[in-house]
């Protein structure tokens, strides 16, 4: 962003740089140098404006979301999140803005232990993208290893965000709590990296609800070489998303809305006390809806019968 990058990056960046924790060279020098004993997951989006956040949104949810979705993709992997990068492209410097997105983008980072330690800056259209550098144990997840048999688990509860986008977007959002809540969970998704790393060695898969849980629920299914029946009747539909949405249309968004940033996982029956235990002791609610059956595909169930949400899945708008 011309000859203020430097100052900018310094302002605003240049942020928790101690050299700690394995972190022997941040911001400032050519390349990051950083010490880690073993396996290393790393993931990477991009969220670019009014493709994946209505370029209106406040710079905080912006701030929080770019680093959010990352840390749910490395939650998905049962990783430990260490480290991670950003590459902001922006209009112009706008100091406010660059205030609110840092403070909840870092907020958000000490929360989860990660560090910034690199990135690059540039005048364009708003777009962030932001790299995770996580470690992992023995018993990393990923999307192949269910099982016919295994349980399927959400965690929280889903369509929530979609519902918040929803009401955003049509502009039918009021000051009401239901709404709020909403809202809020499409703004400021909350990562499930303690959950993730719970679920190392209790799990056969995992996957973070980012297109719509029957969506993601697919690449499970496609990875592991089986299929899933979903039973509508155990979707966990929050109060709030009730009682805005009534309940076909809180069906409709838990089944195919995105953003939820919840984990889908799955787990052998015999595994079933262990997760509810490990995921109590982090006070997150955690649902069985379904289960892992041989052939190939997806099917929502109610009472029996085969239930066809209208949209499958949401593309980003
Ligand atoms: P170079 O021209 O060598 O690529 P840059 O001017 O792009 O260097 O970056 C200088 C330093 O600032 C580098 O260490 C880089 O990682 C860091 N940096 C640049 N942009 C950001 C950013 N948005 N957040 C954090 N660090 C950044
Ligand atoms: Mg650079």
């Amino acid at each position: 962003v011309s000859d203020s990058e430097f100052d900018i990056i310094q302002r605003w960046f240049a942020r928790d740089q101690e050299h700690r924790d394995g972190l022997l060279l941040g911001v400032g020098d050519d390349a990051a140098v950083l010490e880690c004993r073993g396996r290393i997951a790393v993931c990477v989006d991009t969220l670019v404006a009014d493709v994946h956040f209505p370029a209106s949104a406040p710079a905080d949810a912006i701030g929080h979301r770019a680093l959010a979705v990352n840390l749910s993709d490395i939650a998905a992997m049962a990783a430990r999140p260490r480290w991670c990068t950003l590459t902001l492209t922006m209009p112009q410097a706008d100091e406010g803005w660059l205030d609110s997105f840092t403070e909840a983008f870092f907020a958000l980072a000490r929360e989860h232990g990660t560090r910034l330690v690199g990135g690059d800056l540039s005048r364009g259209p708003l777009s962030v993208t932001v790299q995770v550098i996580g470690e992992v144990g023995e018993n990393w997840l990923r999307r192949s290893g269910a099982r016919p048999g295994d349980d399927i688990y959400i965690t929280g509860t889903p369509g929530d965000s979609a519902a918040g986008l929803a009401v955003m977007r049509d502009g039918t959002a009021d000051k009401s709590a239901a709404h709020a809540a909403l809202v809020a969970r499409f703004l400021r998704p909350v990562p499930r990296v303690q959950e993730g790393l719970a679920l190392a060695g209790l799990a056969s898969s995992a996957i973070d609800v980012s297109d719509g849980l029957l969506a993601d629920l697919g690449h499970i299914c496609n990875a592991s070489g089986c299929a899933a029946v979903v039973d509508v009747e155990q979707l966990p539909l929050s109060e709030s998303l009730l009682s805005v949405c009534g309940t076909d249309a809180a069906r409709q968004h838990a089944l195919a809305g995105g953003d939820d940033y919840e984990l889908c996982f799955t787990a052998s029956p015999e595994r079933a006390a262990e997760i509810e235990q490990a995921l109590a002791a982090l006070s997150t609610p955690v649902q069985r809806i379904g289960e892992i059956q041989s052939g190939s595909g997806v099917v929502a169930t109610l009472a029996g019968k085969a239930f066809e949400p209208p949209i499958r899945g949401y593309t980003h708008f």
